[in-house]
């Protein structure tokens, strides 16, 4: 029976090996963490958003210059067929008001429970966690460290799916980088992705705010502008509004070294209907005060005004500048940009230079926003590798 191997224990590695020992296929899947799927488990820690319910055209649109490649991938492996999966799993989903896609109990803890108990009791599978790979050469030979001795291997097909670089902890260290790049197989740098950003905040603003959500704002970065949420924190800024521009923000951020973010806070008003209803303030209340009650603007949303604009707070609802400085480390980022080249890839993701080694998931060059694009790219690519072998 032939065997394949499997190096990284996250949904693409995971769902990789599911689908070989369907086809009748043996499988040593490896790690090097002490378990496995923990980026994963975190993933579900906010709601686990699995992927999306939009019309595929649209749904490919969200990788970008990769669109093309993702409408295909996407087809072979659709988010129904996604959904079908944690069916098979035993795992309802369902489609949230925004059209996104959760399981139903939110969490990725009974989805990871019942896929590895599936994976276990199979007799064609093996498991080696604590098993980190250290190098692999032209002749597929791999080089693990455990337990501080040196584990050699030989496979004629490996799938690599060892994921981006960011939360370091969960496993995802980033380190195979330099051991492909040693290998002469290009790779573009891990760069932090659906990450946040750092703004220097006065004392009375770090002490009276702290951590303050700020929800139905819209948020504009140059020509973009998206309706969302966003997180003030003692650093700068982070959440979803956030992440969706923070590509952008990122690469101007690295040429520039500063990025002007606006924000408008009362979206849904427009600056005429704003000043109408800030017209006839009382001499004898205060602004804080009229703004709250004319419009809703609390108390920390007043201070974050303050901050930008102590003379005129009120004139920057729907425009609030923030000038960011500098990038939140990778490490806090959900997901990471960069990774192995398509260019060094044939069609089934095998890299040229190795035949026999493909690459799966987080470790592939895209990016992706929030919104379950990333977990589906993991399953779409691991689809098309294990349709190939
Ligand atoms: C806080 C947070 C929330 C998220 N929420 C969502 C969400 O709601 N929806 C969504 O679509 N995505 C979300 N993501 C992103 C998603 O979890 C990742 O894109 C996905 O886990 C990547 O899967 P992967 O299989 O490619 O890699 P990973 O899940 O990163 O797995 C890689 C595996 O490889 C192993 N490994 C690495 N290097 C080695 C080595 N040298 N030797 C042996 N093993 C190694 C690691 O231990 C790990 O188990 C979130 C991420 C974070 C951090």
């Amino acid at each position: 029976m032939e065997k394949i191997i499997i190096i990284g224990g996250g949904p693409a590695g995971l769902f990789a090996a599911y689908k070989l020992l369907k086809k009748g296929k043996a499988v040593a899947l490896y790690d090097h963490s002490s378990g496995l799927g923990k980026k994963f488990l975190v993933a579900g820690n906010g709601g686990l958003n699995l992927t999306h319910s939009e019309e595929l055209k649209v749904f490919a649109s969200r990788y970008g210059k990769d669109e093309e490649l993702f409408l295909e991938l996407i087809n072979e492996f659709t988010p129904d067929d996604l959904r079908a999966f944690c069916s098979e799993l035993g795992v309802e989903t369902f489609v949230g008001s925004s059209g996104r896609v959760f399981p139903k109990k939110l969490k990725a803890a009974e989805i990871l429970l019942n896929w590895t108990k599936i994976l276990k009791e199979n007799e064609n599978f093996s498991l080696f966690l604590n098993h980190s790979l250290i190098s692999i050469n032209q002749n597929k030979e791999l080089s693990f460290k455990n337990e501080g001795k040196e584990v050699l291997v030989h496979g004629d097909k490996i799938i690599m799916a060892l994921g981006g670089g960011s939360w370091k902890k969960t496993g995802s260290d980033g380190a195979w980088v330099s051991m492909f790049e040693n290998l002469g197989i290009k790779v573009n740098a891990l760069l932090p992705m659906n990450c946040g950003f750092e703004k220097k905040w006065s004392e009375y603003f770090i002490k009276n705010v702290d951590r303050y959500p700020l929800k139905n704002i819209a948020l504009r970065f140059k020509d973009q502008i998206i309706k969302g949420e966003a997180m003030l924190t003692p650093f700068g800024i982070e959440g979803g509004g956030v992440y969706a521009l923070s590509n952008k923000i990122r690469d101007e951020l690295l040429k520039k070294g500063r990025a002007n973010l606006f924000l408008d806070l009362k979206p849904d008003l427009t600056a005429e209907q704003i000043e109408a209803k800030l017209a006839d303030k009382k001499a004898k209340t205060s602004l804080s005060n009229h703004l709250r009650k004319s419009i809703g603007i609390e108390k920390e949303q007043f201070i974050l005004l303050k901050e930008i604009s102590s003379t005129e707070p009120d004139k920057n609802i729907k425009s609030l500048k923030l000038e960011l400085t500098g990038i939140r480390p990778i490490d806090e980022a959900i997901s990471t940009s960069g990774g192995v080249c398509f260019s060094e890839l044939t069609n089934f993701f095998e890299l040229k230079k190795i035949p026999g080694v493909y690459i799966a998931g987080e470790m592939l060059d895209f990016e992706a926003p929030t919104g379950g694009y990333l977990l589906q790219a993991c399953f779409s690519t691991a689809n098309r590798i294990v349709e190939s072998i």
